[in-house]
C-alpha cells in the first residue's frame, strides 16, 4: 500500500504499478494520518520535500511530515509489530567539517537558516525514531540518503542533475549556483532502492549511509550533460543558495559490511540513462496530483495559507 499526497510526487509515477493486485494507493498526508487497515509487515517513511525549491516553498509542511509524519508512520509500525524504515538524509550533516562523512559525524546545522525545514525535521525524525527503539522496543532502520537522481524527476523539481538536463534538452543556459567548485556525490536511483531493501530485509538499525562516494564537482556535472545530450547551451552563473553545502561524500563502509550493499551504476551511465528517459518524454504529465492536504498537515497553517 503507498501513501501519497503528491505534494511533490506524480501519480504518473506509480501508474505501472496500479495493475498489481497487492498494491494499493490511498491519497493521504501522513503528517495528518498514518491509518492503514490490514495487517502490515513493514512501514517505509519516505515522504518528505527533498528538493531544496520544495521544501524552501513548504517550509512548515516540511517540518510537519519530519515530526508529525514520522511519529505517525513509527505508531503505525508499533500497532502492527513491524519493522520501520527512516528515509533520513546526507543534509543532517549540515555543511560538513569534515570529509567524507561517516555515520559517526553528528554534522554541522544552521538550525535558523531557511535549510533547517528540512535538515531539523530529518534531524527530529532520526531521534524520534531511536527514542521509539529504546523506549518501545520498535524494529527500526535508518538509512541517510545522499544525492540521488533518475528518471520520473519532475523537469523543473530544482535538483542539480533533473535542471542540468532539462536546460540542456530545452537548448537553455545551465544554471550553476556559486562558482561550481561545491561537490556532491550522485546516487542512481536504482541503486538506492537496493540498497533501501536490503536495509528493510536486515535488523540493522543504522544509521547506514547510503550513497554513491564517486564525488563531482557541480561544474563538472555541467559539462557531462552537455557532452552526453550533444548540448551547446551555455553556463550561467547565479548567486548560491544561503548554507548550501560546500563538499558532500559519502563513506559506505557500514553498508557495505552490514548489507552487502554498494552502487552498481557510475555517475555517467547513470545520466545517460536519465538523459534517454527525460528525451522519450518531452512532455511532463501534470495532468493529476499536486492535491496536498490543506493544512499541509501544520496546526499553524489555515486552508488559506497552503503554500501549494
Ligand atoms: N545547483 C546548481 N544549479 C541548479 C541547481 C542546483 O548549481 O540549477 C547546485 C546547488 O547549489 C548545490 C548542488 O547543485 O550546490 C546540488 O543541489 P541540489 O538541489 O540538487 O541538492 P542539495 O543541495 O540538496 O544537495
Amino acid at each position: 500500500m503507498c501513501l501519497d499526497n503528491f505534494s511533490t510526487g506524480r501519480p504518473a509515477n506509480i501508474a505501472h504499478l496500479r495493475k498489481h493486485p497487492a498494491f494499493e494507493l490511498v491519497h493521504a498526508d501522513v503528517s495528518v494520518t498514518a491509518d492503514v487497515p490490514g495487517r502490515i509487515d513493514a512501514v517505509a517513511h519516505l515522504a518528505s520535500p527533498a528538493s531544496p525549491p520544495d521544501y524552501l516553498r513548504m517550509p512548515l509542511e516540511t517540518l510537519a511530515v519530519g515530526s508529525r509524519g514520522t511519529e505517525n508512520a513509527l505508531e503505525l509500525a508499533r500497532f502492527n509489530n513491524a519493522r520501520f524504515l527512516l528515509a533520513s538524509t546526507s543534509e543532517v550533516y549540515g555543511d560538513p567539517l569534515v570529509h567524507p562523512q561517516d555515520e559517526g559525524y553528528w554534522g554541522n546545522v544552521n538550525p535558523l537558516g531557511p535549510r533547517s525545514v528540512y535538515d531539523e525535521a530529518k534531524r527530529y525524525a532520526e531521534a524520534v525514531t531511536m527514542a521509539c527503539r529504546r523506549s518501545l522496543a520498535v524494529d527500526v532502520g535508518i538509512v541517510r540518503i545522499f544525492n540521488t537522481y533518475g528518471p520520473r524527476m519532475r523537469r523543473h523539481d530544482g535538483r542539480v542533475v533533473s535542471s542540468f538536463i532539462a536546460q540542456a534538452l530545452g537548448g537553455e543556459p545551465l544554471t550553476i549556483y556559486g562558482d561550481g567548485r561545491q561537490t556532491r556525490s550522485f546516487c542512481y536511483v536504482d541503486d538506492l532502492v537496493r540498497g533501501l531493501m536490503a536495509m528493510l530485509d536486515s535488523s540493522e538499525t543504522g544509521p547506514v549511509n547510503l550513497g554513491n562516494p564517486e564525488e563531482w564537482t557541480v561544474s563538472d556535472l555541467a559539462e557531462l550533460v552537455r557532452d552526453i545530450t550533444g548540448s551547446d547551451s551555455e553556463i550561467q552563473y547565479h548567486p548560491l543558495p544561503t548554507d548550501d553545502p560546500v563538499r558532500r561524500r559519502p563513506v559506505i563502509t557500514r553498508a557495505r559490511e552490514h548489507l552487502g550493499w554498494y552502487p552498481e551504476v557510475p555517475v555517467a551511465d547513470g545520466v545517460r540513462r536519465t538523459v534517454d528517459w527525460f528525451r522519450s518524454r518531452p512532455y511532463e504529465d501534470v495532468t493529476e496530483g499536486n492535491v496536498p492536504h490543506p493544512h499541509g498537515g501544520s496546526p499553524l497553517l489555515t486552508a488559506a495559507d497552503s503554500a501549494v
